[in-house]
């Protein structure tokens, strides 16, 4: 995701209106490591804005996806988890606290993405998640 003002510019050039609880939204993607579900966004600016509709959360994160600015992790069977974070990247869930973390490339030897092709099938995306117990965890069990 660009910066909020660019991202801002984006979306008032191509005619989307704009108003607070979708500024809200906005801003609270940028940068966001969360990975966060809809339900959860809907939650925590409920605080703020307690008009804000489901359906406004759910519309204006589709809207950012559809401009590349977001995309859609498919981690849990139940529903789909936003990240800011467009460069292709790898998920990490740890199975303790339930966390999502990003894992990139430069970290993994020997995998790179996007992948092309194999064995004659035309490859576009990817979606990659590692399971296990992140470091915190980790860190937790052996004291
Ligand atoms: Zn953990
Ligand atoms: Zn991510």
């Amino acid at each position: 995701m660009h910066s909020f003002d660019s991202v801002i510019s984006r979306l008032r050039s191509n005619g989307f209106k704009l108003t607070p609880q979708r500024l809200a939204i906005i801003k609270y993607m940028e940068n966001n490591k969360t990975h966060p579900h809809a339900l959860k966004i809907h939650k925590e600016l409920k605080k703020k804005y307690p008009t804000l509709s489901f359906s406004t959360v759910y519309n204006t994160l589709n809207m950012l996806e559809s401009i590349g600015e977001i995309t859609s992790v498919n981690i849990f069977d139940e529903y789909l988890n936003f990240d800011p974070e467009t460069k292709p990247h790898i998920h990490f869930y740890c199975k303790v606290c339930g966390e999502v973390t990003d894992i990139f490339l430069e970290d993994v030897d020997g995998l790179s993405l996007p992948i092309d092709e194999i064995n004659g099938n035309l490859i576009d995306s990817a979606q990659i998640v590692f399971k296990g117990i992140c470091k915190k965890c980790r860190g937790r069990e052996q004291q």
